[in-house]
């Protein structure tokens, strides 16, 4: 894999680059894909070549089902990164998959950062936005061939009451 260009920021991913390339893999096949402890068997998302919960080194991707729900979020205003400024204000969602929920330990779960978009792949209006809400992944491909695992809210119902920031 070369280098990208993502409103106007540099993704350079090397194909010896295993800590990120096998994301961008399954990306393209429209998977999203965690890393797997090959030695405890669980999850993770977080980058790093050892294993959080048991400090093994042996790992593998590993497709997930990219269905889950908004942990946390935030509503950025003020972008730092050119490129988004035609995007604010957009959202940025940490969202809790179903897989792995409460393991290893209550509290504990799967989490992925990204953007939450519509259908067109513009950011997600941010009153519909909530802590609670249903997402699934979605792919956006890029004209240069990259792919970027993305969420956007599926209408499933919540598992529990939303919850939404109020001024
Ligand atoms: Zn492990």
């Amino acid at each position: 894999m070369p280098t990208y260009e993502y409103r106007g920021l540099i993704l350079n991913i090397p194909e010896f680059d295993q800590e990120h390339a096998g994301y961008f893999e399954y990306a393209r096949r429209h998977q999203l894909a965690v890393k797997r402890c090959l030695d405890c068997g669980l999850l993770r998302w977080e980058p790093g070549p050892s294993c959080p919960f048991c400090t093994s080194l042996r790992w593998e991707w590993t497709p997930v089902s990219g269905r889950g729900e908004i942990y946390s979020y935030q509503i950025v205003y003020h972008t730092v990164l050119p490129g988004f400024r035609d995007w604010v204000p957009y959202p940025i969602v940490l969202v809790e998959l179903d897989e792995q929920r409460g393991v290893p330990t209550p509290g504990y779960g799967l989490r992925i950062t990204a953007n939450l978009v519509d259908e067109h792949f513009r950011p997600e209006r941010e009153e519909r936005v909530a802590i609670g809400a249903r997402v699934e992944a979605v792919f956006m491909d890029l004209p240069n061939g990259l792919t970027l695992p993305q969420f956007t809210l599926s209408g499933e119902p919540p598992r529990t009451p939303l919850w939404r920031h109020k001024e």
